[in-house]
């Protein structure tokens, strides 16, 4: 009687809380119940229902959260609810990205009253030491000059950069850019007029990654070091960890404007993640990169150029709308986690840069699945990692990183535990400068990396 009734009241929940759903679901008020035979995981049955399990999943454990041991096993015997089945996916995520997308093609105007005005302020110097020792140099790159060139009969964009030995997918943006009143439409030149060329981004020692890891990205089966060049502890021997770097491809993030030159949360991301992905190889781990770059390893400059490029596991290209983005990324977390069910450590980790934070202190959001105790524990070990840190670098900054539960798809989906952190605005000219210099990305790499050691140990 008592479950009879716990029951009744989750599915009044999902009436009076998804509100928007009623007219989803199906007019059957009762619950399917299914017997868990031996073998039989979450995504096995709802499979064998016939449910899509990214749309699914989730009510699911819902449904039958007591029934469900850790790592999302079933009991063997034990009879589960099967969801009501209802026509349309969610769109609660929708709303939180369109929120995101409006308020960052906002906000990029704003940047520049703010920016100036931030520089005026007495802790701006304090600002720029966020996470390293050393000062920074800021302005190394900043006066360089535009060589010009001019267009001849037949010159385009692609081919000016090429001919002048630029990779036209890194450099097209920053062209059209400093370029700005002079491309026609379709990216066309005019004949005999003068263009500058982008400053050129110059690999630098760490940059050794660019090409040479491309062809060893496919075979998973086969592990090997793809991120890292040499072992250098075994803290996470055993440890999968699948790292998600928010947006990429046709959708950029967020972006702002650096000294002329526009940024996008993607790369700096990116950047970050490739920097987790290098140390959890040398602690022993293994790690995917679920967004890649074919041509991005990591890179020290400051300024990140833009590129489309991305792609996600194994070798998909990335869609333009964003649902397809969300359930494409998470499905290729669930597969790599289906195939290595061997190993007992499983999280995922998916890496933003922009936050709605809009104080000063320095907020760094973790979020994990409602239901997910792993999840959450695992938030809370790489934020209290962040906590020591910044005992010992920052005492007095004003530290607020906080760890809450939110329904967004990724986490909700994935069948490992996972977090999405939000390390900062990338829009904020103030978080700019923890993400601009290559030292600070380091630093947020190390320790998340540090937070992830913590989490294992404690699950070993
Ligand atoms: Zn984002």
């Amino acid at each position: 009687m008592y479950k009879f009734l716990t029951i009744f009241i989750i599915f009044l929940s999902y009436f009076s809380v998804n509100t928007l759903l009623t007219e989803c679901y199906s007019q059957e008020n009762e619950f399917k119940t299914v017997v868990a035979e031996q073998g039989d995981g979450i995504y096995k049955i709802l499979r064998k229902n016939g449910y899509d399990l990214s749309t699914y999943f989730d009510s699911f454990i819902k449904l039958n959260k007591d029934k469900i041991i850790n790592e999302n096993e079933l009991i063997v015997g034990e009879s589960y609810y099967l969801p009501p089945k209802y026509n349309t996916v969610r769109t609660d995520e929708e709303f939180y990205i369109d929120s995101l997308i409006k308020s960052q093609f906002k906000s990029v105007s704003d940047n520049k009253e703010t920016a100036d005005s931030v520089v005026l302020k007495e802790d701006f110097v304090e600002s720029e030491l966020l996470y390293t020792d050393t000062i920074i140099t800021e302005d190394a790159q900043a006066e360089s000059e535009f060589k010009v060139v001019i267009a001849q009969q037949g010159d385009g964009i692609f081919k000016i950069l090429r001919e002048n030995g630029y990779e036209p997918s890194i450099y097209l943006s920053n062209f059209i850019e400093i370029n700005n009143e002079k491309t026609l439409n379709n990216n066309e030149l005019i004949v005999g007029e003068s263009y500058y060329l982008p400053e050129k981004h110059i690999p630098e020692k760490s940059d050794k990654h660019y090409d040479d890891y491309i062809h060893r990205e496919t075979d998973i089966t086969k592990w090997e070091l793809r991120y890292a060049d040499t072992i250098i502890s075994n803290k996470l021997e055993g440890a999968m960890i699948y790292l998600i770097s928010g947006h990429g491809g046709p959708d950029p993030g967020a972006i702002a404007k650096v000294d002329g030159h526009t940024i996008s949360e993607d790369e700096y991301a990116y950047d970050i993640c490739m920097r987790i992905a290098r140390n959890i190889e040398e602690h022993g781990g293994k790690v995917v990169m679920i967004i890649k770059d074919p041509n991005n390893g990591i890179r020290d400059c400051r300024i990140l150029p833009m590129d489309t490029d991305e792609y996600c596991y194994p070798n998909l290209t990335i869609p333009l709308n964003h649902m397809q983005r969300l359930v494409q990324r998470t499905n290729a977390v669930n597969d790599l986690y289906n195939k290595n069910k061997h190993l007992k450590y499983h999280r995922a980790l998916e890496v933003h840069l922009d936050s709605r934070s809009t104080g000063t202190n320095l907020d760094v959001f973790f979020y994990h699945h409602t239901y997910s105790i792993a999840g959450r524990k695992f938030a809370m070990n790489i934020r209290n990692t962040f906590d020591e840190k910044y005992a010992i670098h920052q005492p007095n900054r004003g530290y607020s990183g906080t760890v809450s539960d939110r329904n967004l798809y990724v986490i909700r989906r994935t069948i490992p535990p996972a977090v999405l952190v939000e390390l900062g605005n990338i829009q904020n000219p103030r978080d700019q400068r923890r993400f601009l210099d290559y030292k600070n990305r380091q630093a947020l790499a190390n320790w998340i990396t540090e937070g992830i050691i913590k989490d294992y140990k404690m699950n070993q």
